[in-house]
């Protein structure tokens, strides 16, 4: 089994080292593994601090975007260029402990989970960070009657087929377990570490929760539609070309048994305005449905300005020599890991 660990951060320099450190420390015991940095158009040393752990270590790679784009796009370009058996999402703040990484891929593969989530249970925020967060839950839970307690936890391991067809925009990184599950993956969780941010800040507002929520209707609306959006707007129409068509056909009974006079009535013109917006509603949805269809074969979320690593022939996990800008000590850690390799 190979793994991928997918990290995006923006404005994280301080947290680059140690938290590359801790990855390096977990994942050398699990198997073979790279490791990808998303630098989400930071503005500080986030990217010079990637550079320096990848003249370290050649298995860091490292996707530098050219504007910030989002937590969800840069996730997706990890998932786009991950090549482990295994993937595994966290967050660049320290605030996820990469050792609970291990029972995490344990627990996934003996229980046959695509994706296995993870869950604060004791978290360590704000009160009114976690307080939003709750209320997000409840919702969450509500619109996808998905089981999950955390769906804001980024801690996350997938089987990276499940992350094959995922198409991600907005900020929808909180929904991609009810994604996923509305495809039909197995979604598993197991309760995780959390702790204080110490380095950095938060990089989320309510503005952006806001945002978030709004994405939830889209979910909502993709989950049941998405496939066929004519079903949603074709109904509404049907059933409003219906109550016009009744509508008038009751009127012009009455008035062919001459029972009322449609002199003056305002009744027939509704009639009229109902078949016209049930037709209307008809419409839309066909044009849902080819939107949709277009949806599938869209561009990406994102753009990339420079990539390092991620070489054609390489396999997951040999340690190469870096041409460029060696320094005494990475060649000291070279040295020692071909020693190890033979
Ligand atoms: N992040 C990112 N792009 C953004 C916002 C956040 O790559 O536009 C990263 C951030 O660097 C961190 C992770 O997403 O690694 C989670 O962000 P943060 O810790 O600020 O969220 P919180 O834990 O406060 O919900
Ligand atoms: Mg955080």
């Amino acid at each position: 089994m190979t793994f991928s660990v997918v990290i995006p951060a923006y404005n994280e320099e301080g947290n680059i080292a140690p938290l590359t450190a801790a990855i390096r420390e977990t994942m050398d015991r699990l198997g073979l593994w790279e490791l990808i940095y998303i630098d989400d158009g930071s503005t500080d040393g986030t990217l010079a601090a990637f550079q320096r752990e990848r003249e370290k270590d050649s298995r860091v790679n490292i996707i530098r975007f050219r504007r910030n784009f989002g937590q969800t796009a840069a996730w997706a370009a990890g998932f786009d260029h991950a090549r482990g058996d295994i993937v595994i999402v966290l967050d660049a703040d320290m605030q996820n402990d990469p050792s609970d990484i291990p029972a995490m891929v344990d627990v996934l593969t003996r229980e046959g989970y695509d994706v296995l989530s993870g869950w604060r249970k004791d978290r360590k925020d704000a009160g009114t960070l976690k307080l939003g967060s709750k209320i997000g839950n409840w919702i969450h839970r509500f619109a996808t009657s998905e089981k999950i307690h955390d769906h804001g936890c980024s801690l996350k391991v997938y089987r990276r087929e499940a992350l094959y067809d995922l198409e991600l925009s907005g900020e929808m990184h909180r929904y991609i377990t009810a994604l996923l599950s509305w495809k039909g993956y197995r979604v598993g969780e197991m309760v995780v570490r959390h702790h204080p941010r110490r380095r950095g800040s938060t990089k989320y507002s309510i503005r952006k929760k806001l945002k978030g929520f709004l994405d939830l209707i889209i979910v909502k609306f993709w989950i049941q539609y998405s496939a066929r959006p004519i079903h949603f707007f074709g109904a509404i129409g049907v059933a409003l070309v219906g109550a016009g068509l009744l509508l008038g056909g009751i009127l012009g009974t009455l008035w062919l048994l001459r029972m009322i006079s449609l002199q003056g009535r305002s009744t027939p013109l509704l009639a009229v305005l109902l078949v016209i917006i049930g037709l209307q509603f008809i419409m839309t949805g066909v044009l849902a449905d080819i939107v949709a269809k277009n949806y599938y074969a869209t561009k990406k979320a994102y753009s990339i300005a420079s990539r390092e690593g991620f070489d054609e022939t390489g396999e997951i996990g040999t340690v190469r020599a870096l041409p460029q800008h060696r320094t005494a000590a990475s060649s000291a850690i070279h040295a020692q890991l071909d020693d190890q390799s033979v």
